[in-house]
């Protein structure tokens, strides 16, 4: 740990264990999980909970387990397993040899049921679903005890052996705890603990025809594998009666795992459920689970973010015991901030305008040395960009009737090529029938390559190029926040979903981009900053029909602050 780590103060769960470590509770063990469930790809919320799980085990010499929570067999899935697996190593993450899967204690779980069943702690009831939710009462009125709760054990146990056996429809039987009909936590009412359900498991295919509910199977896991710190998000709070409530009556002994609960992720302008982001893949708003606008990790990934800007996002917005969202633009500066260091520079032109330097000879090509990096970037390295006779610009970089303040190319006015020359613009032609400009023809001062005019006379706008001749052909995908609202799922009308604040800009692909030749050769996957427009990675998948394709990562600014201002 460096010291600027240490001096920062220590949220509440560090806090926390820290405390145990001092008073010797775990005899200076640390153990934590990130347990997902195999339904839908990670999110960057997911991200939270690895890096404070797998951070602390780093930090204070504990163990860190990967545990599929794979129990419910309805939406699970391998191929969810693979792509969760992928994405945790690629953000750096080391299980080591700690790979568990919470099907591998279906039976334990269920021989623990059968010792519930015996010690007069769980019961088989036979009411049907509707039934069982009608009797539980609600938050003011006390529950009604089911008619079969007092059953003898015997015949509890019997049903229950058949339960597994699949002798029963799904919803015949259930098993229960048997806690407390009234009590003023609903999941302390006799919670369902085993439910029969006649589908094929992932991976454990058609053994079980019953399988353990959350409240029962969580904790039970957290047990099997000896962890100390069971941290999860705040809606689970009123989950940790029943979490310890199980633990004793299996009876597992303490010091044992204890559940913590801490503030779940929200962002801005995105959704974090993997229900609702199911909801955008199946719906086809998205290109699939690592489409670029998703907040997924693989998402994140193709959009060119790096494991190390997600770990700083995570840094700094902490971990807290109080919900809160967190603004987009926040995620935007740690990406900015990783990326600033790490991306050459390039220029690209997104929408070209044709110049032709009148007064430079034709076919002469001058090799430009530019440099990759800015100086306070510290780094070394150039590369090599052609200077010709006819160059491409940015098509909003000229205007024929200039506003105040604008420095950039206008009839009779200068500009710099950036790296290159100073150009005036001597004369603008038209297409004859629209009134399009097609060409700008200039002239050059010959001694400002790499110089300012000798005269003294001051060039305010600087301005990027490519060499039409060199330049080489790349589609841009620009992707932008993925709704137009910050909640995309408040103040929705009757029959509307939050998929009605999709922001119908969140991609705007551009096709005829230019891009200066040193881009050509490189990988996939090579981030770069297209000054003035942003970070962009090459499409480590797309295939190149228009050639080369980038997506932007981040823009270099946040214009999104702006318009929220004007609003
Ligand atoms: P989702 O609603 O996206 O499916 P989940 O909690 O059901 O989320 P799990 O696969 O069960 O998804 O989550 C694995 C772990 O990640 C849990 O410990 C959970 O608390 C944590 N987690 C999930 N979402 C977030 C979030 N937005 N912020 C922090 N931790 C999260
Ligand atoms: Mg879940």
């Amino acid at each position: 740990m460096s010291n600027d780590e240490k001096k920062k103060p220590l949220d509440f769960i560090r806090a926390m264990v820290e405390d145990d470590l001092r008073t010797g509770k775990y005899g200076g063990r640390v153990a934590t999980r990130f347990p997902p469930e195999p339904n839908g790809y990670l999110h960057i919320g997911h991200t939270k909970a690895i890096w404070l799980n797998y951070g602390i085990a780093q930090e204070y010499g504990g163990t860190f387990n990967l545990r599929f929570d794979d129990t419910n067999p309805a939406s699970e899935k391998q191929r969810y397993v693979d792509a969760i697996i992928e994405d945790i190593r690629w953000l750096g993450v080391d299980w080591e040899d700690r790979l568990y899967f919470a099907s591998d204690y279906f039976e334990q779980m269920y021989e623990w049921g059968e010792k519930l069943i015996r010690d007069g702690s769980a019961y088989v009831d036979s009411l049907s679903e509707a039934e069982i939710r009608d009797y539980r009462g609600t938050v003011m009125e006390p529950g009604r005890p089911s008619p079969f709760r007092d059953r003898p054990a015997e015949e509890s146990l019997d049903l229950y052996r058949r339960m597994r056996e699949g002798e029963f429809e799904d919803g015949a039987h259930v098993l229960r705890a048997k806690i407390d009909m009234a009590h003023p936590n609903m999941t302390m009412r006799d919670p369902l603990l085993f439910r029969i359900r006649h589908e094929s498991h992932y991976r454990r295919g058609d053994e079980w025809c019953i399988y353990p509910m959350y409240d029962y199977a969580h904790c039970l896991e957290d047990a099997i594998e000896d962890i100390t710190h069971s941290l999860c998000t705040l809606e689970f709070k009123v989950n940790r009666e029943i979490y310890d409530w199980v633990l004793d009556a299996v009876g597992i002994e303490r010091p044992r795992t204890e559940q913590t609960e801490f503030a779940r992720l929200n962002i801005d302008y995105t959704v974090m459920s993997k229900r609702k982001l199911v909801q955008l893949v199946d719906g086809g708003h998205v290109s699939g689970w690592d489409d670029p606008r998703l907040p997924t990790v693989a998402g994140l990934r193709r959009r060119g973010v790096t494991p190390e800007a997600i770990r700083k996002f995570n840094e700094m917005i902490g971990v807290a015991d109080v919900d809160s969202r967190i603004e987009y633009s926040r995620l935007e500066f740690a990406i900015r901030d990783d990326l600033n260091w790490r991306s050459p520079r390039r220029l690209a032109v997104l929408d070209p305008l044709k110049v032709v330097i009148t007064d430079y000879p034709e076919g002469r090509v001058e090799w430009i040395d530019a440099p990759e990096f800015p100086h306070d970037i510290g780094k070394e390295g150039t590369r090599r960009m052609p200077f010709t006779r006819e160059v491409w610009i940015e098509r909003s970089d000229f205007m024929e009737e200039p506003f105040r303040k604008f420095y950039r190319l206008a009839p009779d006015r200068e500009v710099r090529l950036r790296h290159a020359y100073v150009i005036r613009c001597d004369e603008v032609v038209k297409d004859e029938d629209t009134g399009e400009i097609v060409e700008l023809r200039c002239s050059h001062d010959p001694d400002t390559l790499g110089a300012n005019p000798a005269d003294g006379r001051r060039i305010k706008g600087t301005i990027h190029w490519v060499s039409a001749e060199h330049a080489v052909p790349a589609e841009v995908r620009l992707y932008d926040r993925l709704f137009s609202v910050p909640d995309p799922e408040a103040d929705l009308g009757e029959d509307q979903d939050f998929t009605v604040n999709l922001n119908p800009e969140s991609l705007i692909v551009v096709e005829g981009a230019r891009v200066e030749p040193a881009l050509a050769d490189d990988r996939p996957g090579t981030r770069y900053q297209f000054e003035r427009h942003g970070y962009f990675m090459s499409d480590p998948e797309a295939s190149s029909q228009n050639g080369l394709v980038f997506n932007r990562t981040v823009t270099l600014r946040d214009s999104w602050a702006r318009m929220e201002k004007d609003r």
